[in-house]
């Protein structure tokens, strides 16, 4: 299966990733993790994402494009693939449609993790990381509601997308999860 999941920083991404790679047995694509991976190695592309990354801007779509492009190229995703963090622009979006279609591929579905500010806020406040202070943080929110939020209304209209309620416990969650790959599935065979 192809599937995306889109949620604003501190929805509980990591934890239904994981679980969600265990169920499919897919690769977990994390531009995230990929973009950190960059800046460990010190590469020209980590250089150049750290400045945005420490601000909690997003990355140029050109670059992330690039490194995207690249990872689905390879051979492990030819059984399907988990996309987490991207894309994340109506750009993104587009050119990953125009990607998969060149390889005649399509998304099989969207899952959309939903959670009130207030509460990603708390959350936010209980951990900590890099880039989690609060200024960042409220800055990462705001990006993902001016540039990724619309990306909902994009798959909605291609009836791709599934909103899930991520409040509660992680299994329930899941649960919720499963019911919408299944639907996934179903409108796959019509
Ligand atoms: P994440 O681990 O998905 O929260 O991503 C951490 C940071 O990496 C984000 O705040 C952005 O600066 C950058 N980033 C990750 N994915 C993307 C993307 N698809 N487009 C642009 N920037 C990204």
């Amino acid at each position: 299966m192809r599937i995306i999941l889109i949620g604003p920083p501190g929805a509980g991404k990591g934890t239904q990733c994981q679980r969600l790679v265990d169920l499919l047995r897919v690769p977990h694509l994390s531009t995230g993790e990929m973009l950190r991976a960059e800046i460990r190695a010190r590469s020209t592309e980590g250089l150049q994402a750290n400045r945005f990354m420490e601000l909690g801007q997003l990355v140029p779509d050109t670059l992330v494009l690039g490194m995207v492009t690249k990872r689905l190229e390879l051979a492990d995703c030819r059984a399907g693939f988990l996309l987490d963090g991207f894309p994340r622009t109506l750009p993104q979006a587009a050119s990953l449609d125009d990607l998969l279609e060149r390889r005649a591929m399509n998304v099989d579905g969207v899952l959309e993790l939903s959670v009130p500010r207030d509460e990603l806020v708390r959350r936010m406040l209980a951990r900590r990381r890099a880039d989690d202070n609060p200024e960042v943080f409220s800055n990462r929110i705001a990006i993902f509601e001016a540039q990724t939020a619309p990306l909902l209304e994009y798959y909605a209209r291609q009836e791709k997308l599934a909103t899930i309620d991520g409040l509660g416990d992680a299994d329930d969650i899941f649960g919720r999860i499963k019911i919408a790959l299944g639907k996934f599935a179903r409108d796959a065979s019509r």
